[in-house]
This record gives C-alpha cells, sequence and structure tokens, in this order.
C-alpha cells in the first residue's frame, strides 16, 4: 500500500487520470511472457503512466524520498519477469512516450521516445530507405526502451549485432531524479571516445539502473535485396558442420536458422500448407546486399550445404521468400499445438552456447523432454548459436509446473557446461537470477558495487539481476 500522501503527490504531478489504482487495471501489468509471472500474481500497488522525462524525475525523487520500489514497463512482452513488480510499488508505464523526436538520416541517426514500438519505427523510416537492423520477433510489440533494457536483438543479429551497437547516446533519469545524457550533451556524432561509456553501461542494465527517457540510434539503408536457401538434413549434426562450413567459407549470411524435428511438426500442425518434409533439422539462410552479391551467396551457400544434404533450395523471388520463411514465422505461436489443452511456457528459453555445440545441445533437449515426458519446440539463431526451447505444458497443472521448472533449470546448466550463457537476448530479470553468481563470477560483484551507487536505497527495480546479494 502506497501513502496516500505520496499518492497525492504523484497525482499532482501526471495527473490522478495517469495514476492506475483499479485492482482490475493494476492486474494487467503483472505479467510479461515469462511462466514465473504466470504463476504468481505480483501486482503493484498504483501504475503511473507517464509522458516526460520530468515527470518520470519527479517521480523518482519522490520514490528516493518514500522508499518505494519503482519498475519501468515498456509493452510487458519481456521472458524474465524483467517488467513485473514483484515487490509492490509503482509500475511506470512509459508506453505512451512514443514519439519520434528528430530524423537527421545524413547523419543516420534518428532520436526517439522509449515508447515508441519497434515495427512502428521501421515502418516510419522505411520511405526514407533506412531501418533499425536489430529484429526481435516481438517487432509488432516491444517498445525500443524495452530493447534497450534487455539489450535485444533477433534472427539478423549473426550480421547486423545487437542494439547495443546502434545506441549512440541515452537521456538517463537515475533512480534520485536526476537527469544525465550519455553520448555526448550535444553530441550528434556517429562515436565517440570521450568518457567512460555509460551508454553501454545502461544498455541491457534491465531498468535497474536508470530510466531511459529519450535514444539517440543509428540506422542503416535498408539492403537493395533478399535472398533465402532452405537446407533440410537427415541428422542434427550435419545442420551444424553445414554452418560452421558456411563461416569457413568466409560468408556472412544476415540470417541462420534453425527449426528441429519438433518445430518443424509445430509449424506443419499449425499451417499444413507449408508441406514441410519429414527432416531432423531445417537451415535457414538469409543473404542481403546488392542483387549480384545476393545470387552470388546464395549459390555458395547452396553449393556448401549440397556437401551434406541434397534437400537444398534458394530464391531471391519475393514471394517464394515469404513463403520459405513462413515456417520460422509461425513456430513460436505453433509450439502450443503440439499437445491439447496445452500451452507454450517461457523458461530455459534462451540459451546461447558456442556454435559448434548447437546439435549437441538439440540433442540433450530432446533427450530432456523425453526424460520430463514434456514435449518441447525448438529453434532458433543458430548463427549466435541461440536455441529456444519452448516447453509445451498443462498450466493448470502443479505437478507439470514443478516439472517443468527442473527441465528448465537442466538447460539453463547444460548451456553453462557448454561455456555458453543462459541468456543469449531474453535478459536475467528474475528467472535466470540464481545463475549469475557461477554465469559471472567476480563482475557480479562489480556490478553490485555499481547498483549501490547509483541507487543506494535500492528503489529501481529491486531484486532482479541477482543484483541485491552480498
Ligand atoms: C513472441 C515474442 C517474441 C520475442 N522475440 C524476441 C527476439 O527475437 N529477440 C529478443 O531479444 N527478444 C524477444 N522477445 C522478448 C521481448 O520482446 C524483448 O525483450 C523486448 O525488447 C522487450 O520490450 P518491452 O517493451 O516489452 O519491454 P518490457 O518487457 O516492458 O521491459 C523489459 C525490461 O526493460 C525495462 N524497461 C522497459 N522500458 C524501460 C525504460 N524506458 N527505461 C529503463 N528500463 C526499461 C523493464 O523494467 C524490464 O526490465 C520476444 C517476446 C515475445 C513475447
Amino acid at each position: 500500500m502506497l501513502a496516500q500522501e505520496l499518492l497525492k503527490k504523484i497525482q499532482d504531478v501526471v495527473g490522478p487520470e495517469n495514476c492506475l489504482r483499479d485492482e482490475a487495471d493494476r492486474f494487467c501489468y503483472a505479467f510479461d511472457s515469462s511462466l514465473l509471472s504466470q504463476i504468481n500474481n505480483w501486482v503493484p500497488d498504483l501504475v503511473v503512466r507517464v509522458k516526460t522525462t520530468e515527470q518520470v524525475a519527479t517521480i523518482l525523487k519522490l520514490a528516493n524520498e518514500y522508499r518505494v520500489p519503482v519498475v519501468p514497463r515498456g509493452a510487458g512482452t519481456g521472458q524474465c519477469c524483467g517488467s513485473v513488480a514483484w515487490r509492490g510499488g509503482i509500475t511506470l508505464d512509459l508506453s505512451g512516450m512514443n514519439q519520434i523526436l528528430s530524423f537527421d538520416l545524413e547523419n543516420l541517426q534518428v532520436v526517439v521516445q522509449p515508447g515508441i514500438v519497434h515495427a512502428e519505427l521501421n515502418k516510419a523510416l522505411a520511405p526514407h530507405g533506412f531501418f533499425f537492423p536489430p529484429d526481435p520477433g516481438s517487432t509488432k510489440m516491444c517498445t525500443l526502451g524495452g530493447m534497450v533494457a534487455f539489450n535485444s536483438s533477433g534472427q539478423r543479429s549473426v550480421k547486423y549485432g545487437t542494439t547495443k551497437q546502434y545506441i549512440l547516446g541515452l537521456e538517463v533519469v537515475l533512480p534520485t531524479g536526476e537527469v544525465i545524457t550519455t553520448g555526448g550533451a550535444k553530441s550528434r556524432a556517429l562515436k565517440s571516445v570521450a568518457g567512460y561509456d555509460l551508454t553501454g553501461l545502461f544498455v541491457g542494465s534491465e531498468g535497474t539502473l536508470g530510466v531511459v527517457t529519450r535514444i539517440r540510434l543509428k540506422v542503416l539503408p535498408i539492403p537493395e535485396k533478399r535472398g533465402l536457401v532452405v537446407a533440410f538434413f537427415d541428422e542434427l549434426e550435419a545442420s551444424g558442420k553445414a554452418v560452421v562450413q558456411i563461416f569457413r567459407g568466409r560468408l556472412l549470411p544476415s540470417a541462420i536458422e534453425i527449426m528441429d524435428r519438433t518445430a518443424m511438426k509445430a509449424a506443419g500442425m499449425y499451417k499444413p500448407d507449408l508441406n514441410l518434409p519429414d527432416a531432423e533439422a531445417m537451415l535457414l539462410f538469409e543473404v542481403d546486399g546488392s542483387p549480384v552479391d545476393v545470387t552470388y551467396q546464395a549459390q555458395k551457400i547452396a553449393e556448401i550445404c549440397r556437401q551434406f544434404t541434397q534437400r537444398v533450395e534458394w530464391t531471391d523471388d519475393p514471394k517464394r521468400l515469404g513463403e520459405l520463411w513462413a515456417a520460422r514465422g509461425v513456430v513460436g505461436a505453433a509450439a502450443g499445438r503440439v499437445k491439447e489443452g496445452a500451452t507454450r511456457v517461457y523458461i530455459g528459453e534462451d540459451i546461447c552456447v558456442p556454435v559448434v555445440m548447437v546439435p549437441q545441445a538439440l540433442k540433450k533437449i530432446q533427450e530432456l523432454s523425453v526424460k520430463y515426458n514434456i514435449p518441447i519446440v525448438t529453434y532458433g539463431h543458430i548463427g549466435d548459436g541461440n536455441l529456444h526451447a519452448a516447453p509445451v505444458i498443462n498450466t493448470y497443472d502443479q505437478e507439470e509446473i514443478e516439472k517443468v521448472k527442473k527441465l528448465g533449470d537442466e538447460i539453463h546448466r547444460m548451456a553453462l557446461a557448454m561455456e555458453g550463457t543462459t541468456t543469449g537476448e531474453h535478459g536475467v530479470g528474475l528467472t535466470r537470477a540464481q545463475y549469475m553468481e557461477e554465469e559471472l563470477g567476480l563482475s557480479l560483484d562489480v556490478m553490485r558495487r555499481i547498483k549501490k551507487l547509483l541507487d543506494p536505497n535500492n528503489i529501481l527495480n529491486p531484486g532482479k539481476m541477482a543484483l541485491e546479494g552480498e
């Protein structure tokens, strides 16, 4: 429960209509996509919808004074409980700060507010011939603020990298209410080494160090053309070897995606007209660039794949391209189809292992599926070694929930044993906090000291990312 006096002060800042107090309204903010948020009932005491940096600054100042937790939130599509107010307090809804503030395309940059949805940004950039390359599957929902906080990426990160590579500067409200601009107070430069890389510190900080209220980001010209190679493999190992061979052949596709047998089955059940053949794995290689380069790369990739399988096709016809990408596009939503009355849950869903270990990891995940008698649909960005395992369970069955928690734990531990990470792009939040001591070693201690310095009263997104240990 918030003190009435504090509530009154917040209402004076944003207006009573932007302070959601009804239980039904607050309940909508109790979840992200994680299983953990689904099985708990972490409803914030108050939701505050903000529109300006000044409002954010005043609210953080007040929260700091009254020692009330504040949890920033974009669209709530995260998968690790990052935007969930598990200790109550205030959820700060930034989705209303959704404007593009300036286009400076001659300098390859734009300035946006954090609530703008990723797909909306790219829609606005497209007529100018530019795009913001990181491409999460949640593009039509997730906000740029959430992407910055999680350093999100997607299918094209093998070539274009992650969000952090495109963030030139940020306006950040610190937990004390101070407002800073990183990357140069007035800079429009595309690079700078003046001072510590504070931009880099805030990107990926999961809303624990400051609230991002403005983002200066780099954009790139849209490639002239895209092409796609699809290959079906009878052995998982062969698919991994093909990827390694393609890198050795000095080729860098803009995406390399894998779907194993389970994922192909799920996609086929969801969209039978995809007509996917029987195979252990399907690889999709996207290439982009000039028309000549696209043809050259696609033919080379197809040639290399033929060392491992004869079932290879390549195309640069936009219609066929769409058809072939469709299987990968539907798999996330299709996963739940593999078991009647069950749902796909997000736990152990984002491991990243060395590329050469991907086939072994896929095999192990299939074994775990048998061990726990839980269907798992697995797909992901094999070009980075990032695998999305989707367990499918009945979320009303407590026994299944307990089983899937153990399953998720085994997947995370497998990734660490393979010299990988528990999270390639979805973040730590609450769900992966328990692995941070093992994964980060002494650097976690440095992170905790930074957190203490910037947020001495621990009001901003407390308890996330294992930042509270000794
Ligand atoms: C179907 C689906 C597909 C997905 N595919 C991908 C994918 O391909 N790649 C990928 O990386 N992720 C993916 N995700 C995960 C998720 O969409 C991304 O992490 C996304 O960037 C989160 O954005 P959001 O606006 O929903 O953030 P939220 O979930 O609202 O918040 C995420 C984190 O950011 C913090 N935060 C939000 N806004 C701010 C701000 N302005 N200042 C400071 N902190 C802030 C929150 O406190 C929280 O810790 C997927 C999710 C779904 C549901």
